[in-house]
C-alpha cells in the first residue's frame, strides 16, 4: 500500500478505524439580492464544508463563515485529527482547541473547529449505525421554530410576503430585523414592526433583532414602544458585547432580551447568562456539537433558556436531544443554502422542524453536488490532508531532507 492511500479496504472490522483523510471545501452561495440588517449588508453566504474519512465512513460537517476558515482547517485542524481514533469527538475537540491556543479560539477559529467537530460526530454515529440523537438520548421528535429574515433592505410588500410564508407553515413566531442604518431610521423600524404585528393578527408572536444597532438609551425607548405593540423578543438591542447594557434593558423591559449568537466558549455563555432572558447559541460558531452541548449545559444549570441561532439543519438533532432548547431559528438565508447543500434537509410542519430521515445514522444529511458554488481552491485553501505519513513525507521534502 502506498503512503497516504485510504486504508479501509485492508482493515479488519475488529480494528478501530482511524481518520484517514480530511477534505475541506470553501463555498459561496449568492443571495437573490443584497440584504441588510441594522449593522451589516451582504450579497452571499459563505460555507466551509469538512468531510472526515475514517475507514468505511465519511462524516460531513460545515460552518457558515468566510472561505478563509478552509485554510485553517487544512493547515491547523486536520493534522490534529488525521491518524486519530474518531470514537471520542470531544477528545479531538480538545486537541484542536489546544492547537489554536496562540491563534485565539474565538470567531473564525472556533467556526472552523465547529465544522470538524460536526463531521467527527457524524462519523461516530455512522460507525455505530445510530442517529446522533440516539447517542445523546432523544427527548422529542420535532423542535419548535420561528420564521426569521425580514431584512431592513426589503420593501414592505416583500416583508408581507415573507411573513405570509412563515404563517402558512404554522410558525408560532416570526422575527424581523430592525435598527436600520445603524439605528438612524427608528421611524421606519416602528412602521415595519407595526405592519408585521397587524399582518399576523395574533396568529404568531412577533420578535425583532437589532443586531446591536442601538445605543442603550435608544434601545430603551424603542423597547418601550415594542412592549406597547406586544412584541415578545428584542435581540441584541445593543451590542452583544455590552453585558451591562443588556442586563439593564432586561431589568426594565417587558419583552425578552436575547443575545449570544457570537458565543464561542463556555466562559462566554456564563457571562451572557447573567445578562439576558434567553441565551442564543450557534453550533457553527461555538465549537460544533461538542461546544454547543457544553454551553447549553451551563445555561441549563443557570436556569436560562436557550435558543438556536440560524443553521436549522444542525440545530435539529441538538433540539431533539435537549428539551431545554426553546426554539430554532428558521433563517431564510440558511434555509435556502441548506436546500442546495444537503440531501435530507429538514422540513417545517405545523411550526415544528422535523427530520427528513430520522433513522439515518449520524446526523442524516448528505452533501449534494455543490461544485458550482466552490471558490477557487488556490485562493481559499480548498484541499485535502491525508495520513500523517504523507504529511511527514511532505514536511521532510519541504525541508530538503527527503
Ligand atoms: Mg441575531
Amino acid at each position: 500500500m502506498g503512503i497516504g492511500k485510504p486504508r479501509s479496504g485492508m482493515r479488519s472490522r475488529m480494528t478501530p478505524a482511524i481518520v484517514d483523510q480530511v477534505d475541506v471545501h470553501a463555498l459561496v452561495f449568492p443571495t437573490p439580492e443584497p440584504e441588510s440588517d441594522g449593522t451589516l449588508t451582504w450579497d452571499h453566504t459563505g460555507v466551509v464544508v469538512v468531510e472526515v474519512h475514517a475507514g468505511d465512513h465519511t462524516g460531513l460537517g460545515w460552518t457558515y463563515t468566510s472561505p478563509a476558515a478552509a485554510e485553517l482547517v487544512r493547515s491547523v485542524l486536520a493534522p490534529q485529527v488525521v491518524g486519530q481514533n474518531p470514537a471520542s469527538p470531544s477528545r479531538l475537540w480538545e486537541r484542536m482547541r489546544r492547537a489554536c491556543r496562540d491563534l485565539g479560539t474565538r470567531g473564525i477559529v472556533m467556526a472552523a473547529i465547529s465544522a470538524v467537530d460536526i463531521a467527527l460526530w457524524d462519523v461516530r454515529g455512522k460507525s455505530l449505525g445510530l442517529p446522533i440523537t440516539e447517542l445523546w438520548g432523544t427527548h422529542r421528535e420535532s423542535v419548535p421554530v420561528y420564521g426569521s429574515g425580514g431584512f431592513t433592505s426589503m420593501s414592505l410588500d416583500q416583508l408581507d410576503a415573507q411573513v405570509d410564508e412563515w404563517l402558512a407553515v404554522g410558525c408560532p413566531a416570526v422575527k424581523i430585523k430592525i435598527g436600520e442604518n445603524a439605528g438612524h431610521d427608528v421611524a421606519r423600524d416602528r412602521v415595519r414592526v407595526a405592519r408585521v404585528v397587524t399582518r399576523v393578527r395574533g396568529a404568531a408572536q412577533v420578535m425583532v433583532d437589532a443586531d446591536g444597532a442601538y445605543s442603550r438609551g435608544q434601545a430603551l425607548r424603542v423597547g418601550q414602544d415594542l412592549d406597547i405593540l406586544g412584541v415578545t423578543w428584542f435581540e441584541e438591542p445593543v451590542s452583544g458585547e455590552d453585558m451591562r447594557g443588556l442586563a439593564q434593558l432586561r431589568g426594565v423591559l417587558g419583552l425578552d432580551v436575547a443575545a449570544g449568537e457570537h458565543i464561542a466558549e463556555v466562559s462566554d455563555a456564563r457571562s451572557m447568562c447573567d445578562a439576558v432572558d434567553c441565551v442564543q447559541l450557534d453550533v457553527t460558531r461555538c465549537g460544533g456539537f461538542t461546544g454547543w452541548r457544553r454551553c447549553a449545559a451551563y445555561a441549563r444549570a443557570a436556569h436560562v433558556p436557550v435558543s438556536a441561532n440560524c443553521a436549522p439543519a444542525l440545530h435539529l438533532p441538538l433540539g431533539m436531544a435537549d428539551d431545554h432548547l426553546r426554539h430554532v431559528e428558521w433563517f431564510s438565508d440558511h434555509v435556502a443554502v441548506e436546500a442546495q447543500l444537503l440531501e435530507g434537509a429538514p422540513v417545517v410542519r405545523d411550526g415544528r422542524l422535523t427530520a427528513s430521515r430520522p433513522a439515518a445514522p449520524g446526523h442524516g444529511y448528505r452533501l449534494k453536488d455543490v461544485s458550482r458554488f466552490a471558490v477557487d481552491g488556490a485562493s481559499t485553501g480548498q484541499g485535502t490532508v491525508r495520513s500523517l505519513d504523507e504529511q511527514r513525507l511532505r514536511r521532510l521534502s519541504d525541508c530538503g531532507e527527503r
